[in-house]
């Protein structure tokens, strides 16, 4: 019987209202920083922790460049970095790795290491179906307004970061996207591209995103202390960015929304306060592994998190009715707010607007006969165990819903 008979026949058979179990998706943080760029802790020792804690892939995200060819840096300049060696991270890595693991070398009379490419240590990780590392890049622009930075997923190839502070932020990530497009083409590839912490420096607004439509999605949490995720007075926050955005995009481009990704964009891995473990996103893809991972996201099949997790996940576009099983700690109460904005939605208050709150591990709301899309923002009662801002909870975004019949 072939593939597509066998989808049609499973699809026909499940009984409605059957939840879809989720448990099994994959748990991945797609924004990491190593000595590479600006992080302060060897690639392997990063991926290392991530393999440790319960992940499923990484993708190593370093700033303008990928993990190959020979890289070195000056042990001097290491140690200058903030916390890096004067931490012990060369000591931490000799003792996980062994004594001849760090290349070292004499060049113009200073000591420098040799850091490892992808190639040589993604082997001591990676094993069908239980890790995935995933190779990335965040294309790291400058533009009028600000820092245009954008992670790029699933890549084969370097791609330029454009830094020019006279050229407008939403032709700075278009001219991005349409690389990142090109490298799909060109390597036949799916590749993903999300936009990373739009209040950082205020540089992108929530029209910047609705109006740049090419872009899919984006970072609605990053874990980096510094980005301004709850935004300021005048500014909005990530969430109600992502719901501006999307009401523009929905209700007068008849645009795709976009969807929301949770990362950590760590830096510092011994006691910084920019490290890892913060966000993530759960993704159910057909196996682990970067193309099949990237499809999953392109067909909005993961969900964006900072603590709270579900063990079933359901909606259908003919009972317009999503629905969830939460994956529930010990102790730990939770609330669920579904929220979306009406059509005709013009007030500051109508935009992104709580239909439902929801309390408990079970979930439902259907999406109301005049929104133009629902989306869910669940949030626990316990406090997050690293938290980026004061008084964090641990929460859940689920992805909009509701907006393909419109
Ligand atoms: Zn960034
Ligand atoms: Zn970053």
């Amino acid at each position: 019987m072939n593939r597509v008979l066998l989808v049609f026949l499973a699809v026909l058979f499940t009984p409605a209202g059957k939840s879809e179990d989720v448990s099994g998706w994959f748990k991945g943080n797609t924004h990491t920083h190593s000595l590479w760029s600006d992080g302060n802790d060897f690639p392997e020792m990063i991926v290392d922790w991530y393999h440790r804690h319960g992940y499923d892939f990484i993708a190593l995200s370093d700033h303008d460049i990928l993990a190959e060819g020979e890289k070195m840096l000056p042990v001097a300049q290491i140690k200058a970095r903030q916390r890096a060696i004067g931490h012990g991270a060369i000591p931490k890595c000799e003792a996980r790795f062994g004594e001849d693991w760090i290349q070292r070398k004499m060049v113009n009379d200073k000591e420098v290491i040799v850091l490892k490419t992808l190639e040589e240590y993604r082997g001591k990780f990676e094993e069908p179906g239980k890790f995935y590392i995933m190779k990335a890049e965040e294309i790291s622009n400058n533009s009028k307004s600000g820092p245009v930075h954008i992670n790029a997923l699933n890549l084969i190839n370097v791609l330029p970061s454009i830094k020019d502070k006279t050229v407008d932020t939403r032709e700075v990530m278009r001219r991005t996207l349409r690389a990142v497009a090109e490298e799909a083409e060109k390597t036949g590839k799916p590749v993903i591209a999300h936009l990373n912490h739009p209040n950082f420096q205020w540089a992108i607004t929530a029209e910047d995103l609705a109006a740049v439509a090419e872009e899919k999605f984006f970072e609605v949490y990053n874990g980096h202390p510094g980005i301004n995720h709850l935004g300021k007075e005048g500014v909005p926050g990530d969430e109600k960015i992502w719901d501006i955005a999307n009401t523009i995009r929905l209700g007068e481009m008849n645009a795709h929304p976009l969807l929301g990704v949770a990362s950590d964009d760590s830096h510092t891995y011994h006691g910084g306060d920019v490290s890892p473990g913060r966000g993530w996103i759960m993704v159910g893809a057909e196996k682990l592994h970067g193309d099949e991972i990237v499809e999953a996201m392109q067909i909005g099949k993961f969900y964006a998190s900072s603590g709270v997790t579900l063990t079933s996940l359901d909606y259908t576009d003919s009972d317009r009715t999503l629905s969830f099983e939460i994956n529930a700690e010990y102790g730990a109460e939770y609330t669920t707010q579904f929220i979306g904005t009406r059509k005709g939605a013009t007030k500051d208050v109508e935009i992104g607007e709580v239909f439902a709150t929801v309390s408990g591990t079970t979930a439902s709301c259907k999406v109301p006969q005049d929104a133009l899309y629902m989306r869910a923002t669940i949030t626990s009662s316990k406090p997050h165990t690293n938290p980026s801002y004061p008084g964090q909870r641990k929460q859940a975004w689920l992805q909009p819903v509701g907006w393909r019949e419109n």
